[in-house]
């Protein structure tokens, strides 16, 4: 790869090629205008095309994944192949307070290096150094995977990491967005050590993932300089938590439920709008918010689970005692994420029938509670937030008149 022009705007940023490259010939940076990472050629490059064969970015063959990963085309095509669905919490109250949602990535893959079934996952931090910028790394201890809990809502070039995973060896998990897992499964069609090291992939749902643009935005919203910038949480502190940022002075600013106004999509980058996946569908569990009626009055947070592969693991770490959980009924999770899935699906232009199947009929009640979502959301009390809010939803409402087509 030359230039990241010649993905153009399909690349995710995901850091696959940077880890790949033979030469060591790529870098992730941010592109200033565009608030969003991309590859540079930094190095002498040799041509070999690694890194066009390893991009997510530039298309992924479903099907041909899922004969891959799971021996058949997926059981249904909008939550992919499954085994089955469960809502869990971790029974560590602190770990499932300061986590996203129910902390469930978080355990188990404490669970996974504790029982010596993993010596390292691929997870991302804030840089301690940079507050700003994600840290994707591989933790080999309790601690380090503790840090890195919780949503980042900005651009992780997450696969930067797999360089250790090949130089290194030992077993591995790697946790990332479906456009990370995306990258991982086409890399290791090409790479061995990748495909026999990496024993766990955890996806999580995503929708989009915000451009720099955001961060800056919600720091203007609480008038902070991004250089006074200590430390940023983007989710955390009970369900659905907020944004936590810590000021060089001491002084500790929240703003709660900023996404759930549909802020994000102010923000959304290109690519993701037209990402066809959004359950990480080629993952082997994927991980989500319950964002359904019944779990309204819910504040230390839950985590909604899809297992696709390896189902025993989460029976183990409930007999431990490190986790509570209960099944609940695919059509449920579906639920909770419709509006995002069936845009991703039907609506994004790579995702049109990426099966070449015929897309399933909607309850029409199931659809009107997707469009009325996110029915989570409480109004922010400041007078600046309100505008925004308002700003937020009208770009919201207009991306649902889609849905409504
Ligand atoms: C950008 C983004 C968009 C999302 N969109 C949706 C959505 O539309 N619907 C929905 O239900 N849920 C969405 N989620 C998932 C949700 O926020 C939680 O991550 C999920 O519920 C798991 O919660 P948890 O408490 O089990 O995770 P935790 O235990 O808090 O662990 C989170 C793990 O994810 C890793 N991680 C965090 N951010 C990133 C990132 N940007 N890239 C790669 N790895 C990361 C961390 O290193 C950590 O290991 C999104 C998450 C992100 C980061």
């Amino acid at each position: 790869m030359r230039n990241a022009s010649e993905v153009g705007d399909l690349c995710t940023g995901c850091g696959t090629c940077t880890a790949l490259c033979p030469p060591r010939a790529l870098e992730m940076r941010v592109n200033e205008k565009k608030g969003v990472y991309e590859p540079v050629l930094t190095g002498e490059c040799n041509d070999c095309g690694v890194c066009l064969r390893v991009c997510p970015g530039l298309g992924v063959d479903f099907r041909k994944l899922n004969m891959e990963i799971f021996g058949r085309e997926p059981d249904d095509i909008l939550l992919g192949n499954y085994e089955a669905c469960y809502v869990a919490h971790s029974t560590d109250e602190k770990l499932r307070y300061d986590s996203s949602s129910g902390g469930m990535v978080t355990q188990v893959l404490l669970y996974l290096l504790e029982e010596g079934l993993i010596d390292g996952a691929l997870v991302t931090r804030m840089n301690p150094e940079k507050p700003l910028e994600p840290e994707p790394f591989i933790a080999r201890t309790p601690e380090e995977i503790i840090e890195a809990r919780g949503s980042k809502y900005c651009p992780v070039p997450a696969n930067v990491a797999l360089r250790e995973i090949i130089e290194v060896p030992g077993r591995y998990a790697v946790v990332g967005l479906p456009c990370h897992i995306q990258g991982i499964r086409k890399a290791e069609l090409l790479n061995r050590k990748l495909r026999e090291r990496i024993v766990y992939h955890l996806g999580i749902v995503c929708n989009h993932a915000p451009s720099f643009k955001a961060t800056e935005f919600l720091l203007g919203m609480l008038g902070v300089e991004p250089g006074d910038v200590k430390g940023i949480r983007y989710r955390g502190g009970g369900w659905p938590g907020g944004l936590r940022v810590e000021t060089e002075d001491g002084e500790i600013l929240l703003l709660p439920e900023y996404w759930g106004s549909g802020f994000g999509q102010l923000f959304m980058p290109d690519r993701c709008q037209m990402c066809p996946d959004h359950m990480a569908e080629l993952s082997d569990m994927s991980f989500a918010d319950p964002w359904l009626r019944e779990f309204n009055g819910e504040t230390q947070g839950k985590t909604l689970m899809v297992t696709r592969k390896n189902p025993k693991i989460l029976d183990k770490i409930r007999k431990k005692g490190l986790c509570e959980v209960e099944s609940i009924e695919p059509s449920r999770v579906l639920l909770s994420q419709l509006y995002n899935i069936y845009m991703k699906k039907k609506v994004n232009m790579i995702g049109e029938n990426i099966y070449n199947a015929e897309f399933p009929p909607i309850d029409p009640m199931d659809r009107l509670i997707a469009i009325i979502r996110p029915r989570n959301t409480k109004m922010p009390r400041k007078l600046t937030l309100k505008y925004f809010t308002f700003y937020a939803i009208l770009a919201s409402l207009k991306a649902r008149m889609d849905f409504f087509r």
